[in-house]
């Protein structure tokens, strides 16, 4: 399939061929064809999937004038797009700047944590195509700035996570204020009963779009996952940031004061690296992820809810330096990598504490995510036999999981005291605010028979077969 079977006007076809994409995803395959179409759209997909040229590309085009359309009501809000962060919204205005650059259209974006006058001035300009966080937009709509009487196109983007975040309010207010009789685009990487539901009463006669599910994860990551006591986690990041010539990291952290941690400790160790996170001011956000996007930082350190929507073209590698609390988190995690047909590499650290969370997201891609030796092997448990695995797997072995540590139990962490216990939440943006996914881990298999050497009791906790990371 070429971008020109899909019926696109000259303008985008230049445009897309300037952004270097030489075929349409499947998502892409799939919703053009409805949006020009004029249909509501259910789109069930995961980052990285190409989902907005997936709804830009065809709503510039019905902006444009073609398919009837007109250019009545130019400069007029006539497409909303609603994201739930401002590094969404940003990138989402950016990439209408791209696939509108042929088209006399003029996009805008509004998020809240910024003041809000230049906003106003671009909207008192005249915009055809609004990109709003559900917060500033209200905020804007009830202050008289924002009309949305001439809406055409309404998108919900990433519905799961706006839910998760808590808008569900805001959306209804939003709903409120635009006309019924409006195309709607609605997307969510999960499909949650309640996103279901609120898809259900927002769509018309919706044509439903699937691709990758969310219990995939994308092929062309490789995944790859290091025992490692928690004390040893940043030299580890470390040696594998330096040692492996790595361009690009994106790490993970479940903290905020975490990713500040994780970015002072790269720094010592030489490497360039920033932290982002929900503490962090809008501008500071900004100029981490301008510096990483140009390549001047090697590590970007970011918290879950910091990093949703980041769009980094060719990350190598992402680090899980804590597993996530919420399984499907890992999904979206190693999604910033492997992006559009590139291959990437995704990374993740488990100490003793984090086995449960391993388990819950082993569980949910349905399969053991191979095991490399850690040069900085876990010292607090000691190896179980190995779980019998799905054919084609790699062999890598888990530690028994939290059931024998050595040196007895007080190996384990002391308790935070309440002072730093305070600093050590996770980031309380509202997107981390979702219970903990709390699956009640799956025992490990027995192993089918004994002898091999993953059998064999633990030298000082090291695996003894080397499988170093990179050497796949
Ligand atoms: P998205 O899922 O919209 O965040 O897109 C993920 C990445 O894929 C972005 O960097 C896009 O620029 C890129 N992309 C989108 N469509 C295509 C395509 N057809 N071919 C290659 N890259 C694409």
């Amino acid at each position: 399939m070429e971008f020109k079977e899909l019926n696109l006007i000259q303008p985008l076809l230049d445009a897309v061929e300037s952004a270097g994409y030489r075929t349409p995803t499947p998502i892409q395959t799939a919703t053009i064809p409805l949006v020009l179409a004029g249909r509501d759209v259910l789109g069930c997909a995961q980052t990285g999937t190409g989902k907005t040229a997936a709804f830009a590309l065809p709503i510039l085009q019905r902006l444009a004038g073609t398919e009837g359309s007109g250019r009545c009501g130019a400069g007029k809000i006539r497409a909303l797009i609603v994201t739930p962060t401002r590094e969404l919204a940003i990138q989402i205005g950016d990439s209408f700047d791209v696939y509108g650059s042929g088209l006399p259209l003029k996009n805008s974006v509004v998020y809240g944590g910024v003041r809000q006058a230049a906003q106003v001035e671009k909207l008192k300009a005249g915009v055809d195509i609004l990109v709003a966080t559900p917060g500033r937009l209200n905020d804007l709509i009830d202050q008289g700035f924002i009309k949305l009487d001439d809406l055409r196109i309404f998108v919900l983007d990433e519905a799961d996570r706006m839910l998760d975040m808590g808008f569900i309010n805001d959306i209804r207010r939003i709903l409120r204020h635009i006309p019924g009789s409006r195309q709607t685009l609605f997307f969510s990487a999960t499909m949650p009963p309640d996103v279901e539901k609120l898809a259900m009463s927002i769509l018309r006669d919706p044509l439903t779009v699937k691709v990758d599910p969310v219990t995939s994860t994308v092929e062309s990551i490789r995944q790859v996952l290091y025992y490692v006591d928690k004390v040893n986690k940043s030299k580890l990041l470390a040696t594998l940031i330096s040692g492996h010539d790595v361009r690009s990291a994106l790490v993970f952290t479940r903290t905020k004061h975490g990713a500040d941690k994780v970015a002072r400790d790269l720094t010592r160790a030489n490497i360039k690296a920033m932290a982002i996170h929900g503490n962090k001011s809008q501008n500071a956000r900004q100029a981490a992820l301008t510096s990483f996007m140009r390549g001047e930082i090697t590590a970007l350190v970011a918290t879950d809810i910091a990093a949703r929507g980041l769009d980094i073209s060719e990350l190598s590698h992402v680090f899980n330096y804590d597993i996530p609390e919420d399984p499907e988190t890992y999904i979206h995690r190693i999604g910033r990598t492997g992006r559009a047909g590139l291959s990437g590499d995704a990374v993740s650290f488990c100490c003793f504490d984090e086995f449960e969370r391993l388990f819950a997201v082993e569980k949910l891609i349905g399969y053991r995510i191979p095991t490399a030796e850690s040069p900085y092997p876990m010292e607090v448990c000691t190896y179980s036999p190995e779980p019998a695995r799905k054919s084609g797997q790699s062999s890598g072995r888990h530690p028994s999981r939290g059931r024998r540590p050595q040196g007895g139990e007080n190996r384990r962490q002391a308790p935070a005291s309440p002072n730093t216990r305070k600093d050590r939440r996770p980031d309380t943006d509202p997107g981390t605010q979702k219970s903990s996914a709390a699956a009640s881990p799956p025992q490990p298999k027995q192993p089918a028979g004994g002898g091999s050497s993953s059998t064999e009791p633990p030298q000082g906790g090291a695996p003894r077969r080397r499988r170093r990371y990179g050497s796949r």
